[in-house]
């Protein structure tokens, strides 16, 4: 029996386990895909919003400054990549300038520190890359950009250090409360398209894009969320000088544009399109939506050289139909997270706070107070420890494990021994985009091209599975069907 069952483990799931992990309380984390972060969390833009888009006096306004205000000191404890860039939104017309000062007095209202209007020179002085035809754009010192799979994997992995049980392949399929159980206090029953059953005294629902679906589970039906695509172009770390902030355009009904923005990492980030679709799973990226890309970065940023392209995806933000993050309980004991579009990436740290006082509110309300916990870690090394060593600091660590003298990623430079690091710590890694997002291995331009075969005899010993059971990204994706030959000494 758990006391708390979090349904969910992308950003916002594992910024509320991490939370709970520091009371004695008995969570567990409940996630439908073989990874934690697989839904939008890992699909974004991953920027750290400064606070001027969202509605004065929303959930969105308020948890997205919050949030930015917490995001430095969260990563530097989670040894998550965050780096504060700063961002602005360019104007190219009177209309545009009109928005820009809108965006201007809205900010200023949430709260939002630092904001100005820098003028054409000013704006050039800062971005020499963007086109002559922008006239003015709002400066947001307070933007910043962050490695948005390292905050999950690092949120959940730090909730598990803490005692939080993670069960992957846990698609939700059913909630029932029995209110015999638990020697009559009752408790839900969660059910799973395995057929296995976990009991919770309290549920918390951040599934994401079917938050609806699980929360009609628990009998409410009182919201929807549909799916909007966002498609990206990603360029080479060689295309890392071509802006050092996150350029946004003025902002549409649709959302924020499609932007241009470096990433913590040196690539450079073009998209995301914006596009209201029915399937819940249709990540695809289409030639409509790369070309809307590239015909708006050819006006914004003529230098873009769409020649270093290494990649695209497609992240869905899970739009409800309330226009603001709905946060409520619908019922006794349950939580709903639900509707966390963007800026869900930024607000997570303050969501996950917000969300466990609610709960310590209900848990009072039933006569439980639980203790802080006396032996809790609040910190994590960073997964790419070894990365930032100087020389010689590795030559010593190589001396004690050869394994990071190995090189497996040649376009990024990752060893062997920062692989098996990363497959040792909470919460594991089980195919090879799982140590893609974990250690940047297969990131680089060839995309895998050289390195996965190593990468599938590193993860097969660190894992003990054959060979032939890792995939590419569960779901049946596997790489090898087979051995060609014996293996002998
Ligand atoms: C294109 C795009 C751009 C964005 N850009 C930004 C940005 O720059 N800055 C920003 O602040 N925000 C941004 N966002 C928003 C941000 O990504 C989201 O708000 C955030 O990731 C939401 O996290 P989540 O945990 O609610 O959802 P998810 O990451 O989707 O996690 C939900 C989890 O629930 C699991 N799940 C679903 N159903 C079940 C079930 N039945 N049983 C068990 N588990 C289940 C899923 O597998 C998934 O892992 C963007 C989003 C998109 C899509």
């Amino acid at each position: 029996m758990y006391d708390v069952a979090v349904i969910g483990a992308g950003v916002i799931g594992g910024m509320i386990a991490r939370e709970l992990a520091a009371y004695e309380l008995n969570v567990c984390l409940l996630e439908a895909e073989n990874d934690v972060g697989r839904g939008s969390s890992s699909a974004n833009s991953a920027i750290v919003h400064a606070g001027f888009d969202a509605k004065p006096g929303s959930l969105k306004a308020r948890f997205n400054v919050e949030g930015s205000r917490m995001m430095e000191e969260v990563c530097r404890d989670l040894g998550v990549k965050y780096q504060r860039n700063g961002s602005m939104v360019v104007a190219f017309s009177d209309d545009d300038r009109k928005m820009v000062e809108e965006l201007l007095e809205r900010g200023r209202q949430n709260g939002v520190e630092g904001l100005y209007i820098a003028e054409s020179e000013e704006l050039h002085r800062l971005e020499p890359n963007l086109s002559q035809d922008a006239v003015c754009a709002l400066i947001a010192p307070t933007g910043a950009i962050v490695c948005p799979y390292e905050l999950t994997i690092s949120a959940v992995g730090n909730a598990m250090d803490n005692g939080v049980k993670l069960q992957l392949n846990y698609r939700v399929t059913g909630i029932v409360f029995d209110g015999e159980g638990d020697n009559g206090r009752g408790c839900f029953i969660i059910a799973s398209s395995a057929g296995s059953t976990v009991k919770a005294r309290y549920v918390i629902n951040a599934a994401g894009l079917y938050s609806d679906s699980v929360a009609a589970m628990a009998g409410d039906d009182s919201f929807r969320i549909r799916p909007r695509r966002g498609e990206y172009l990603v360029l080479d770390k060689g295309a890392g000088t071509l802006c050092s902030h996150t350029i946004f355009r003025t902002p549409t009904k649709m959302g924020k544009g499609i932007l241009i923005t470096p990433t913590v990492d040196g690539n450079v980030l073009l998209g995301p399109t914006s596009e209201d679709i029915d399937d819940k799973r249709d990540t695809s990226v289409t030639q409509e939506g790369i070309d809307r890309i590239i015909s708006q970065m050819k006006q914004e940023m003529p230098a873009v050289n769409i020649g270093s392209v290494v990649t695209l995806f497609c992240g869905l933000r899970a739009v409800g139909n309330t226009g603001d993050f709905i946060i409520n309980s619908p019922r006794p004991r349950f939580i709903n997270v639900a509707a966390i579009e963007s800026p869900g990436l930024t607000s997570s740290p303050a969501i996950g706070q917000y969300v466990k006082n609610l709960l310590l509110e209900k848990l009072a309300m039933d006569g439980i107070v639980p203790r802080r916990k006396k032996r809790h870690i609040r910190t994590r090394p960073s997964l790419h420890w070894f990365q930032i060593l100087t020389k010689e600091q590795k030559n010593l660590v190589i001396a004690d494990d050869p394994s990071f003298g190995h090189i497996i990623c040649r376009c990024e430079g990752i060893t062997e021994g920062e692989i098996k690091y990363a497959a040792a710590q909470n919460p594991r890694p089980s195919d090879l985009d799982g140590v893609k997002r974990r250690t940047r291995a297969q990131m680089g331009r060839c995309q895998g091209g050289f390195c996965a075969p190593f990468i599938v005899r590193i993860l097969s010993d660190e894992l003990e599975v054959p060979f032939e059971s890792i995939t590419k990204n569960g779901n049946g994706s596997y790489i090898n069907i087979g051995r060609t030959k014996e293996i002998t000494d």
